[in-house]
């Protein structure tokens, strides 16, 4: 009978539409797992970079330093070679001669030692620095190690969850004319997924704009599926007879 055969289709398309809205909301959920999972992994990352940055500065700072033992090391040289000679020297002015030399560069080391000293400091500085993050690393990864193994776990619920439900989709939608199968997808896509809607009390309740009487009045007797003239969503009447 074709009026059962509309009816028929109006549940069709309910059911078609309730299962593509829990589809839709399975989805989003998965996407949202998926953005944490990509934050957790982005917040690794951006640590891990921190870290790379200050081993570049504290190997900066370390062959600055090794320049500056260089320096070191000559001058000691140098005063110990002074400092040798002075035995040897013979006359008064010579001798203080020597001594001044060996008063400045002992002057020179100072300098160098307190420069050396400062990079040990500023290097002991970024050590205590790339420590904090690493053990940021650590708290982190113990973190994420749980929360990506729930995440995995709960996509993979996921994912067997919807392919169960797009099976399903199958048996409401493939019974149904293409024509109509083509507006309700047109519909879902142009109507923020609301394709079916109730007429109730003369008015569509997707646009709540009031039908046509003779329009309404139709929809009891199912000649057709009849769309809202304002916003061409499918309607449906709940009858209270049986
Ligand atoms: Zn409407």
């Amino acid at each position: 009978m074709g009026g059962n055969n509309v009816h028929e289709q109006i549940e069709r398309l309910r059911a078609l539409q309730e299962l593509d809205h829990e589809l839709n909301s399975i989805r989003q959920e998965r996407r949202k797992l998926e953005m944490e999972q990509a934050e957790l992994s982005g917040e690794m990352v951006r640590i891990q970079d921190m870290v790379n940055g200050l081993d570049e500065e504290i190997g900066t700072l370390q062959s600055q330093q090794a320049e500056l033992q260089q320096g070191l090391a000559q001058e000691e040289a140098n005063i110990k070679r002074s400092e040798e000679r002075l035995p040897e020297i013979k006359t008064q002015k010579e001798y203080l001669a020597v001594l001044k030399e060996v008063d400045s560069a002992k002057k020179v080391n100072k300098d160098l030692q307190a420069k050396f000293d400062e990079k040990q400091a500023q290097i002991a500085e970024l050590n205590a620095e790339k420590d904090e993050k690493l053990k940021q690393i650590e708290e982190l990864k113990e973190r994420t190690e749980v929360r990506t193994s729930e995440i995995a776990e709960a996509l993979q619920e996921f994912d067997e969850t919807l392919e169960a439900k797009t099976g399903q989709r199958g048996t409401h939608i493939d019974p149904l004319p293409k024509q109509l199968q083509k507006r309700y997808a047109l519909l879902m896509e142009r109507r923020d997924g609301i394709a079916v809607v109730e007429a109730r009390d003369g008015n569509c309740t997707g646009c709540h704009m009031h039908l046509p009487p003779q329009l309404f009045n139709s929809l009891f007797l199912n000649p057709q599926i009849q769309s809202c003239p304002h916003c061409n969503r499918l309607l449906f009447v709940t009858r209270t007879e049986a």
